[in-house]
């Protein structure tokens, strides 16, 4: 743990114990704020500890409710919370639960967990694995090597050259990755032909993955799951198709049109929208504007206020190493003044590119 993460927690531990997050919860400064959570995954089996920061378990992902639920916080969906923000009509305490990637764990998982405690929820959802309903490549080749970590992975044969690479340390992991997902790049392999470079990967490491196909891991919620939990009153918002924003408006505005069209096949028009990666870029405000998009978020901490840009809302990334008080410091405002050590986006959410 870090100096900094250290003295974070005890000033959050004496500003508990003198009841000033319970005092700023109930204020009316924090009463026109917006605190909207993001969290990415929760395992279906041992992927939080593949990537903790991707992934919370289900325990970890009930205990946060319960806490929101015990901070007597109000859960609100997201387009009615902005429009209350936006019109000064916030009831005490709100926050908004959003999910990226539409990881098909939400709805084996997550919804579940919400159902209990009633609270409504986002799905920012990158539709190309919903249609195409096989792992997400880089997500299960990452995962694939970590589940090999004992071992050597020879690629003479499955990629261009022959290479060893031993897979004990993190970092030779990554190298492993990129090397696989710059091959599977320049060689313009098809989704189908990825599908089968995973096969050739799990095989070679002896892992088994009928198991981990069996049970869904690493994929995206099926057509028919989106469906479902439409009726059932999810709201599901854009996210680009293939989880990238392109840096051209024509290619920008087609990944945005091919997302919505998946999302209508099953649900209400989404008029919401979060960063690929968190990646936010100013001249995107006015090409989501033009696409009827009324709001953007971010993975930058923070809470939204009736000021804050449109197309630049800050979301509280939860994740597996967020402790429950520094849940709760975000959750009365009281964070927002503790000092942050500035990440590069990209640290922040590692990489997904499809
Ligand atoms: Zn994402």
């Amino acid at each position: 743990m870090t100096v900094l993460k250290k003295a974070k927690l005890l000033t959050l531990s004496a500003a508990k114990s003198l009841g000033v997050l319970g005092a700023l919860r109930r204020s009316e400064w924090r009463q026109n704020q917006l605190l909207i959570l993001a969290y990415h995954g929760v395992s279906q089996d041992d992927e939080h500890l593949w990537h903790p920061e991707l992934f919370v378990t289900p325990e970890c992902f009930a205990r946060r409710m319960q806490a929101l639920k015990q901070y007597g916080c109000n859960v609100l969906p997201l387009n009615e919370a902005l429009e209350m923000l936006w019109s000064r009509t916030l009831p005490p305490c709100s926050v908004v639960l959003t999910f990226d990637d539409g990881g098909c764990d939400f709805y084996r998982q997550t919804f579940p967990i919400l159902r209990q405690y009633g609270f409504p929820a986002t799905v920012y959802l990158a539709s190309y694995y919903s249609c195409y309903n096989r792992p997400v490549f880089p997500c299960m080749c990452s995962y694939l090597l970590w589940k090999g970590r004992d071992r050597v992975l020879d690629v003479t044969g499955i990629t261009q050259g022959s290479k060893q690479f031993a897979l004990t340390t993190p970092a030779a992991r990554e190298r492993a990755c990129q090397a696989i997902q710059l091959f599977a790049r320049e060689a313009k392999l098809s989704a189908e032909q990825k599908d089968d470079l995973l096969n050739m990967i799990a095989e070679r490491l002896d892992v088994d993955y009928e198991t981990i196909l069996a049970k869904r891991i690493l994929h995206l919620l099926s057509e028919a799951e989106l469906a479902e939990l439409g009726a059932a009153g999810v709201d599901i918002q854009l996210h680009t198709h293939r989880h990238y924003a392109p840096k051209t408006r024509e290619f920008f505005i087609a990944e945005l049109e091919e997302n919505r069209d998946v999302i209508v096949r099953h649900t209400k028009v989404p008029h919401h929208f979060s960063y690929p990666n968190g990646l936010y870029e100013q001249h995107l405000d006015e090409w989501l504007g033009s696409f009827e998009v009324f709001s953007a978020t971010t993975t930058e901490p923070g809470l939204v206020t009736k000021t804050s840009n449109h197309y630049k809302l800050p979301r509280l990334c939860d994740t597996s190493f967020l402790e429950l008080i520094e849940l709760e410091g975000w959750v009365s405002g009281f964070s927002k003044f503790l000092p942050r050590k500035r990440t590069a986006v990209s640290q922040q959410v590692p990489p997904f590119y499809y």
